[in-house]
């Protein structure tokens, strides 16, 4: 492991990214309550499902974030703030995403104990319309969902090197799983005949830069955003333009504003507009968790570029 790469961060008080040495290793102890588990506390579920993932019977994983909430707009009570106290690992998404952890709940914990890790550090961020001009939407895509489970992976090892064989061996099965994904992303993307796809929230970019594709939205990351009259008109010249009439809609959205959406576009296009899902994989949905969504996104993409 090469711990430069770690993207871990023992904070006293202000968050800094540091070398982890052998002075730090001492630091932590051992679980202490009658739960003798690690006590994991994750900004929101992709993070809470690896850390589990890896984790298994080692870890209790506590989520900040209830599922399928609209990240964006999320903020921390103080129960939320208290809940994070005697974590013995903080994972957060980092990139922007949720920047409350670090401005009010990290502040406000006795974290000396504790391990904090940001599991963007080693991701090559892209531009995005998130704050900051950065694409905060990193866990939907494999492989820099791969990138942030590793930090996790190696987190943990770090934290309880005792169960090291038990963490790597989970880690190689998740591990095996997201470069499975990756490669049929990859292998079915690069063959369809269409590469454009049309969202009704920017949370794709990792998923077009990997797979060779151009999103175009016509919201930005707020799922409350309304489309302006504007963005409309753009969506449908581009549509016209690639002769795609496939929208994918967020999930967490109403399906009566895709309905609306839908009949919009179709009375200014002229021709039927389908809709599908594209899953953000903020909590399990219609049967299905973080990774089955990552799964159906694929077959959903398929379907609207004309795969095989
Ligand atoms: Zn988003």
């Amino acid at each position: 492991m090469n711990r430069k790469q770690l993207g871990v961060v023992m904070a006293a008080g202000v968050v800094v990214a540091v070398v982890l040495g052998a002075g730090i290793y001492g630091a932590l102890q051992a679980p202490e309550t009658h739960d003798h588990r690690w006590q994991v506390v994750a900004t929101f579920y992709p993070l809470a499902y690896m850390t589990q993932a890896i984790g298994g019977e080692h870890v209790s994983v506590h989520t900040l974030v209830p599922a399928n909430t609209d990240i964006h707009s999320w903020q921390p009570s103080f129960s939320d703030i208290y809940a994070a106290d005697n974590a013995h690992l903080l994972v957060y998404n980092g990139a922007h995403l949720d920047p409350w952890f670090e401005e009010d709940v990290l502040p406000a914990l006795d974290i000396r104990d504790s391990l904090v890790v940001n599991t963007t550090a080693n991701v090559s961020l892209i531009s995005g319309r998130g704050t900051h001009g950065v694409d905060p939407h990193t866990w939907v895509a494999p492989p820099t969902a791969h990138q942030q489970a590793r930090s996790i992976y190696e987190a943990l090892v770090y934290m309880d090197p005792a169960h090291q064989e038990y963490y790597s061996r989970r880690w190689e099965n998740l591990s095996q799983r997201l470069t499975d994904l990756d490669h049929r992303y990859a292998a079915s993307l690069a063959s369809a005949p269409k590469d454009v796809i049309f969202v009704t929230h920017a949370a794709y970019g990792y998923l077009a830069q990997g797979y060779g594709l151009t999103q175009y939205a016509i919201t930005g990351i707020s799922a409350d955003e309304q489309p302006s009259t504007a963005a409309l008109k753009t969506l449908v010249d581009s549509m016209e333009y690639h002769h795609t009439y496939v929208l994918y809609v967020n999930p967490l959205h109403s399906e009566r504003e895709a309905q609306a959406l839908k009949q919009t576009l179709e009375g200014r296009t002229g021709q039927p507009v389908t809709i599908l899902r594209l899953y953000v994989m903020l909590g399990p949905m219609d049967g299905l968790d973080y990774l089955q969504q990552m799964e159906q996104n694929l077959e959903n993409l398929k379907t609207g570029l004309g795969a095989a």
